[in-house]
């Protein structure tokens, strides 16, 4: 590992890219995934590349991987997803408490979000973990910032 470099908990790294220690032993830092991502969510964040989903989403597009001449980020050639992240919903979520609020059910490219009728409240926000992709595409539009990708 490079020897000024000690991993932050949890980075979330550009798709397809190795397990965390064999990325920052892999990464050479030099940000070429940065200007190609068309979302411009990769960011560099203590010298090496992440995604920030609060700046959009992810549309697996496969730029950042062909950028990357180092190996650090590798594109599975069988089309495998590129990680296992999911939308998580927290408890700010104003549905959660009590104010009707549906935002994030339409960005989502996949429908994974759904609202199911409920007594007593407004519908709630459900992920689906298996049809999600973690494209963090839900992200942003939260007025109250109440979904994670992890
Ligand atoms: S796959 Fe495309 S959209 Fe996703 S982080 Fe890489 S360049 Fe950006
Ligand atoms: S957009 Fe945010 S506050 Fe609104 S339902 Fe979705 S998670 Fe809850
Ligand atoms: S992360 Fe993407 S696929 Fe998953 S719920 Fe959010 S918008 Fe839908």
């Amino acid at each position: 590992m490079r020897g000024d470099f000690k991993p932050r908990r949890n980075p979330q790294r550009p798709p397809w890219a190795l397990a965390e220690q064999a990325f920052v032993d892999t990464c050479t830092r030099c940000a070429a995934c940065v200007p190609v991502c068309p979302t411009r969510i990769v960011v560099i964040v203590r010298g090496y590349p992440e995604v920030d989903f609060k700046r959009g989403e992810c549309t697996f597009c496969g730029a950042c991987a062909t950028a990357c001449r180092d190996g650090a980020l590798l594109r599975a050639e069988d089309q495998a997803p590129p990680w296992l992240i999911k939308a998580q919903v927290a408890d700010t979520c104003l549905a959660r408490r009590g104010v009707e609020c549906r935002v994030c059910g339409d960005p989502c490219p996949v429908a994974a979000i759904r609202f199911s009728p409920r007594l007593g409240g407004p519908p709630l926000p459900e992920v689906d973990a298996a049809t999600c992709t973690g494209c963090g595409a839900c992200v942003a539009p939260c007025p109250v910032n109440a979904i994670s990708i992890t």
